[in-house]
């Protein structure tokens, strides 16, 4: 039932177990607020009396498992209460989970390692960001790794990630990211570079794996991993890679019986395969959606989100005082590889680019790695397993005078000085 909420906004009473959903409109912004009882938009809870702002394109479900009252204001594209939500079963699932990390905390055993897959916009990331709302809320610690190189929650788009989880997510804007172990990938979809994907989803497995020895709280709280919507073929393969780099013990595969099929029959039989229906709130993104979303992204890294303003530097970079890499030099046929060369070693092969007019508009990553350390043939791995310390993009090259402009979060001089160039571009319109 909704009615007017007298001073503003609309009001929705909501019974127990139902969820209102909505959506903003292009160029707007709505008002949440919660009046009475309690309520939590995807696994955070709302706090009573506070206004929740959410921008435009925002697709958000406030959920009640005791019942409640909101108002909301500002120009909604749709605003519905449903009765029809799949929380029950994914709350069931986070108790499985819970249950699973007090064995291994009696057991001195590692916590469960979780994989959530499926087609693009079937909530995945909701999902995972439920289950890790469940868990800190108990005073777990679970890490997230992110491996949608498309719409990643942590890091900017064309990234693989992993963020140990201390407090539940912002309701406005996600998990706070301090210090999130973050690769380089240089491209939205795998498919660009199966091979480096794989290897990157390897490292970060490694990398968890190394920190969950030294950590007990990590190893209990165990991971959860997003993953990408590409389910079929050489995206198959990815995700069963993946389930063997983290020897995962659970995956959550939503919406899609034949996925569902395929894990079970591929991976081994102590890995539990469960399927979860999607919810019905989840909607379907366009292409163009997406693209702004990923825009917004790197647009929130640079210049941080709404509350918290950041001011970005543009400052000049010799192109003598750096090296630029792109990652993986164009596949040829078989035959025509240098003797004792694999198709493998071009995937990973580090393509010094000569800088030029065309890097305009780029995103580079700023390698962690040693300036000092030597780069040749064979050596690239020192590169491709190093994190990356930062972002910058390239607003404008001149190459008369041999150099760029970039856009940075911190004033010159950049801290190192390899950067490996990505597919991706940002248009920076400030
Ligand atoms: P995926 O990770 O599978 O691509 P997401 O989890 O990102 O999907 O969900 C797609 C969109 O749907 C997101 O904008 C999310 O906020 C929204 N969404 C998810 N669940 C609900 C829901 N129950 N009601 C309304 N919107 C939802």
């Amino acid at each position: 039932s909704s009615g007017s909420a007298g001073t503003s906004g609309t009001r929705f009473d909501l019974e127990k177990e139902t969820e209102l959903r909505f959506e903003v409109e292009a160029g707007e912004r709505v008002q949440l607020e919660l009046l009475s009882g309690l309520a939590e938009v995807f696994g955070s809870e709302l706090n009573r009396n506070k206004r929740y702002t959410f921008g435009p394109g925002s697709k958000i479900a406030v959920f009640t498992w005791q019942g409640c009252s909101v108002s909301l204001s500002g120009k909604t594209e749709v605003a519905y209460i449903s009765k029809d939500t799949p929380m029950l079963l994914y709350l069931n699932t986070h108790a499985a989970l819970e249950q699973m990390r007090r064995q291994a905390e009696k057991d001195h055993e590692r916590g469960p390692r979780v994989m959530v897959v499926g087609p693009t916009d079937v909530g995945k990331s909701t999902v995972c960001r439920v289950l890790l709302n469940y868990a800190v809320r108990l005073g777990r610690r679970p890490t997230l790794v992110e491996l949608d190189v498309g719409q990643s929650n942590v890091s900017v788009p064309g990234t693989m990630s992993a963020l140990c989880i201390e407090r539940p997510a912002d309701v406005e804007e996600g998990f706070s990211v301090q210090a999130p172990l973050v690769f380089h990938f240089g491209s939205t979809t795998p498919g660009t570079n199966i091979k480096l994907y794989n290897k990157l989803t390897s490292s970060l497995a490694e990398v968890f794996s190394q920190r969950c020895e030294v950590n007990r709280k990590a190893s209990v709280g165990g991971c959860i991993i997003n993953t990408c919507g590409w389910v079929k073929g050489s995206g198959y393969q990815a995700l069963v890679h993946c389930a063997s780099a983290f020897q995962v013990d659970v995956v959550i595969v939503l919406d899609q019986e034949r996925l569902y099929n395929e894990l079970k029959r591929d991976l081994p039989h102590f890995v539990r395969v469960v399927l979860l229906p999607k919810s019905g709130g989840v909607v379907e993104r366009s292409k163009d959606c997406r693209r702004e979303s990923r825009d917004e992204k790197i647009r929130e890294y640079f210049y941080g989100f709404r509350g918290t303003s950041f001011y970005p530097h543009a400052f000049d970079v010799r192109f003598s005082d750096v090296r630029i890499y792109k990652i993986g030099a164009p596949s040829i046929p078989d035959s025509c590889l240098p003797l004792g060369m694999s198709q493998d070693d071009t995937q990973l092969k580090l393509v010094p680019v000569s800088p030029g007019r065309d890097l305009t508009h780029h995103v580079l990553s700023v390698s962690s790695v040693d300036d000092d350390a030597e780069v040749g043939a064979g050596q690239s791995r020192g590169i491709l397993e190093s994190p990356v310390c930062g972002f910058i993009v390239v607003t404008a090259v001149d190459t008369q005078a041999q150099v760029m402009t970039v856009l940075s979060p911190a004033p010159r001089p950049l801290p190192r000085h390899t950067l490996l160039i990505m597919d991706i571009r940002f248009i920076d319109l400030k």
